[in-house]
């Protein structure tokens, strides 16, 4: 038996990339003879990382830092020798607001994500009714439920409608980008689901399991000095021996004999032992279709919601908001197109000159549809809509708008019994493998985490082939 695997990867973005790259070390940790070719649509790798420098001012197309508390990102930026360019969030101006019809209102104190835990904190917040402060603190004797259910439901049966409308909702459809009616509390927000299974609350379960980032003393957002786009160039500057492929389009898959596959399209062409789709799942639909439609088509149904970025920055000696907190979440009740803006130069350092003030507003299309607009009105508008909400007078000195199109994967109610049964399909195509933001979390540290032990697989297969079971 040829102990060669060879091991195509589509899509190069983060998740395809960090697939990739763990291939890449064990096989040269272990000498596993792994043939890897990355296969990128685009002309350049990263999907949708990508930063930019104007001038002095740090913009980023796509995420813009990663939570800590997940050690996935920040153990594969300090393997790659990034470590000393991690740049923490300054969690001294750590508060985030919530837009209402009212206006800014903080959220309240005493949460750990989500849930409320320090009673006495919570109890002390101006943002909830004493109705609502008093529901949301009778979580822990709300019994649990044995399925999935909306986001929406699951809020407002554990914590009530007030919590769920004005500090849930608008938080949830931030991260998302997406509709809270929607979103399945198992896939979107797995670790309060499990805590609710587990242990019967969330608050019981925060107090006892505390969420801890990997060092104690790490801030809770960790971003890189030069962009996100520094790890997505670290990662494919250390895949040496992999052949990478870009701006190849059309790509079909279909099996050949032997157990193996031929990936076709306009700029390759080739056999291979192990697939790993790591594109976004239309596309990964698209490509199973060849094999499978019973795999294909719960994959093409799997919904996506598109993104607007819209950057501006102002004069600092001419904006009199202070700009005291990481910034805010539009809530459903809000008249807004923005649903979300950081406070950039308030959350890290570095990213724009010191005279001046850098906010990022970030317009979905998940919650209401928006209207079609053209990047000069997107810049209008959301200035005009900042000049309310933070009363201010002055004119932007630099606005730049980024279009992602539908990126953002709504893994809606029932999504993980959809997936497992993608994946039970796919136990008939030995050798087929899927990642990516649709399959295990959306974050950063998500992807590479669902990346890694897809890599994993591959490498237990290679092994196998290499010295037998
Ligand atoms: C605006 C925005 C802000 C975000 N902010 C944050 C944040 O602050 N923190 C955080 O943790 N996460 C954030 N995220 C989420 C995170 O960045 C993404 O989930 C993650 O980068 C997705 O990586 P991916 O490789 O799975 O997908 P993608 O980046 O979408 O990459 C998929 C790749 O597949 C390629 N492709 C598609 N079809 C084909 C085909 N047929 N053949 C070959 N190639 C193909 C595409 O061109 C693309 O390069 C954000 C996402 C967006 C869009």
């Amino acid at each position: 038996m040829p102990s060669r695997l060879r091991v195509g990867i589509v899509g190069g973005g983060l998740s395809g990339l960090a697939a990739a790259y763990y291939l890449t070390r064990a096989n040269a940790a272990e000498g596993l003879d792994l043939e890897i070719t990355l296969l990128e649509k685009a002309s350049r790798l990263g999907g949708v990382v990508r930063s930019r420098r104007v001038g002095e001012f740090l913009l980023e197309d796509g995420p813009e830092a990663f939570v800590s508390y997940k050690p996935a990102a920040q153990e594969l930026v300090n393997e790659l020798g990034l470590g000393a360019d991690l740049l923490g969030s300054r969690d001294d101006r750590r508060k985030v607001y919530v837009l209402d019809r009212e206006g800014l209102v903080p959220l309240p104190e005493g949460m750990v994500f989500l849930a409320p835990v320090r009673r006495r904190a919570f109890w002390s917040t101006a943002s909830l009714s004493p109705a609502g402060k008093v529901r949301a603190l009778l979580e822990p004797w709300v019994p649990r439920s044995q399925m999935d259910t909306s986001v929406r439901k699951f809020f407002h049966r554990r914590l009530g409608r007030e919590f769920t409308r004005r500090v849930a909702e608008p938080l949830v459809s931030a991260i998302y980008g997406g509709n809270i009616r929607h979103l399945s509390m198992e896939s979107a927000l797995p670790l309060l689901y499990r805590l609710e299974q587990n242990q019967g609350s969330l608050r019981k379960g925060f107090l006892r399991r505390p969420l801890k980032s990997s060092s104690q003393s790490l801030p809770l957002f960790l971003a890189l000095r030069k962009g996100m786009q520094q790890l997505t160039d670290a990662l494919w500057k250390r895949l040496g021996g992999t052949q990478i492929r870009t701006g190849v389009s059309g790509l079909r898959l279909t099996p050949v004999a032997g157990g193996r596959y031929l990936l076709k399209g306009s700029g390759f062409e080739g056999v291979q032992d192990v697939v790993i789709l790591s594109t976004p799942a239309p596309a990964a639909s698209g490509l199973l279709a060849g094999l499978t439609s019973e795999g294909s088509s719960p994959l093409g149904r799997v919904p996506y919601t598109s993104t607007r970025i819209v950057y501006l920055a102002y004069r600092r000696s001419e904006f009199s908001h202070p700009l005291n907190g990481f910034g805010f979440v539009a809530s459903e009740g809000s008249d807004t197109v923005l649903d979300a803006c950081t406070w950039v130069s308030s959350k890290f350092d570095e990213r724009c000159p010191p005279d001046s003030v850098l906010l990022r507003c970030a317009v979905h299309d998940g919650r209401r549809r928006r209207a079609a607009m053209s990047e000069d009105e997107s810049v209008a508008r959301t200035h005009r809509e900042l000049e309310r909400i933070l009363k201010i007078s002055c004119s932007p000195t630099l606005s730049y708008v980024w279009d992602h199109g539908p990126v953002m994967p709504q893994p809606v109610v029932g999504h993980a019994r959809r997936i497992e049964g993608i994946r039970a399909t796919l136990n008939r195509f030995p050798g087929v493998y899927l990642t990516g933001a649709f399959i295990g979390g959306v974050g950063i540290p998500d992807c590479i985490e669902t990346s890694r032990k897809v890599a994993e697989e591959v490498v237990d297969r290679a092994r196998k082939r290499m010295y037998g079971d």
